[in-house]
C-alpha cells in the first residue's frame, strides 16, 4: 500500500492515461493554448490582474489537473518531458529516472505505477515538434513558484528566472550553458 503522501502523485484520472498515450495531439493543443495565452493574458491583465491570475489557475487545475495530474509547480515543461508530467514522480526528479526503476518498468515508491520517466521516454517518441527536448538539461525546480500559474508564469518570463546564486553556483562549477 503507498504511503498516502505520494497518493497525489500516482493518481490517474478517467481517460488520463489513454490522452497522454497519444501526444501528438497535445501537442498540438499544446502550441494553440501558448499561443492563445500569450495573446489573451496581458489584456486581461490589463483589466484585473488578480481575476486573470485565479482564472489561470483554475484553467490549470481542473484541465492540466485531470489530464497530466498537474501539481502546480509553476514552472510547466510538460511538453519537453513526453507531456507527461515530471512532478508525478515521487522523487521529483527533473531530468530523467532515478536509478531504482523496476525490472517491470513501475517505480521504486510507488510498485503500482509505472515509473513516469519511462512514460515520458516511449512517448517523446511519438511526438513531432518537442520529442527531442527530452535531451535538454532542465534546472532545479524553482519552489517559490509552486501554486503559482505555469501559464502566468510563462508569460511574465518568470518560469525561466533563475534565483539568486543559482547561476553563480552554476558558473562556479563550469556547468552554466
Ligand atoms: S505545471 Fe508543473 S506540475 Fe503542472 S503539469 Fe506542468 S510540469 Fe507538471
Amino acid at each position: 500500500m503507498p504511503d498516502p503522501a505520494y497518493m497525489a502523485e500516482a493518481r490517474r484520472l478517467l481517460c488520463s492515461e489513454w490522452i497522454k498515450d497519444h501526444p501528438r495531439p497535445l501537442e498540438y493543443l499544446y502550441r494553440l493554448t501558448k499561443r492563445g495565452v500569450v495573446r489573451v493574458y496581458p489584456l486581461m491583465k490589463r483589466i484585473s490582474p488578480r481575476i486573470t491570475e485565479r482564472l489561470m489557475i483554475w484553467g490549470e487545475v481542473i484541465l492540466k489537473g485531470w489530464i497530466f495530474n498537474c501539481q502546480m509547480c509553476g514552472q510547466c515543461i510538460l511538453h519537453s518531458t513526453g507531456m507527461t508530467c515530471p512532478m508525478n514522480c515521487p522523487k521529483k526528479l527533473r531530468n530523467g529516472p532515478c536509478g531504482g526503476v523496476r525490472h517491470d518498468n513501475h517505480c521504486e515508491v510507488i510498485a503500482e505505477t509505472l515509473c513516469v520517466w519511462v512514460q515520458a521516454w516511449e512517448r517523446s517518441h511519438d511526438m513531432r515538434f518537442y520529442g527531442d527536448d527530452m535531451r535538454i538539461l532542465q534546472p532545479p525546480v524553482n519552489h517559490a513558484l509552486q501554486s503559482m500559474s505555469a501559464w502566468a508564469n510563462m508569460v511574465e518570463g518568470r518560469d525561466t528566472d533563475v534565483p539568486a546564486g543559482w547561476e553563480s553556483a552554476a558558473r562556479a562549477e563550469g556547468t552554466d550553458r
